[in-house]
């Protein structure tokens, strides 16, 4: 029940393939509920990616449709994989795009983690 741009689910985007093996990635956590790992271009020292393990393709898709469990889960695992990573007290920076206006590049929900120097401003 995907509510933006994107349009369906599409099984054939990159981080569905990273989670069913097909293509490798360097893997930073994964619990029941999370993958976590870098970023093959990173923005910033750290670059870290965090996917939910259900196929959700943006956020409103994510809080419509995933279960309580998977939605606190994922965003426990946000938070304790950057306590985990000694990023608490230089800080970081959590983001997440959302379809064409955003430049959401995969289709499949995702947060970015940067961090390991000053981030500047928020751009927008
Ligand atoms: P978006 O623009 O969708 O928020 O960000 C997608 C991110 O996924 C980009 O930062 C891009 O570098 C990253 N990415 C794209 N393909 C791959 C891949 O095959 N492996 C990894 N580790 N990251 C990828």
């Amino acid at each position: 029940m995907p509510v933006n741009g994107l349009g369906a689910y599409d099984d054939s985007n990159v981080f569905a393939k990273i989670l069913r093996g097909a293509i490798p990635c360097r893997k930073v956590f994964e619990n029941e509920w999370v993958l976590a790992f870098h970023d093959i271009n990173p923005q910033a020292p750290v670059h870290v990616l965090v996917i939910p393990k259900g196929k959700y393709v943006s956020l409103a898709d994510f809080t419509a449709a995933a279960s309580e469990a998977e939605i606190a889960g994922f965003f426990r695992a946000v938070g304790a994989l950057a306590n985990e990573l000694g990023l608490e007290a230089a800080g970081y920076r959590v983001l997440a795009n959302m379809g064409p206006d955003a430049g959401q590049e995969v289709p499949h929900f995702h947060v970015h983690l940067f961090a390991g120097h000053n981030l500047g401003p928020m751009l927008t």
